[in-house]
């Protein structure tokens, strides 16, 4: 299945300046929310995609965990910094 779903809303969560370490929560058009990890060092860098429980997975359709998300990390950090969400929120 083809992701082409596009971020509706960008929040930041936790941030730990000191060990460069920054979490947002995105929603997608399909209202899937996922967690990204950030790091800073000096430019961002995408480290990581937790897809949050809060609806079925848009891919597999599990509700519970599953890996799907992390295939589009390359997609999730190029729309956030294309778009510079980051400092939008910080
Ligand atoms: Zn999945």
């Amino acid at each position: 299945m083809k992701f082409n779903m596009k971020i509706k809303d960008f929040a930041a969560a936790d941030t730990n300046v000191a060990a460069g370490l920054y979490h947002f929560v995105v929603t997608m058009s399909d209202n899937t929310q996922c967690r990204l990890i950030f790091t800073k060092n000096p430019d961002w860098k995408l480290i990581g995609v937790n897809r949050l429980l809060t609806v079925p997975c848009p891919i597999c359709r599990r509700d519970y965990y599953c890996n799907c998300m992390s295939k589009y990390a390359e997609a999730f950090e190029r729309e956030v910094l294309d778009k510079e969400l980051i400092s939008s929120v910080l």
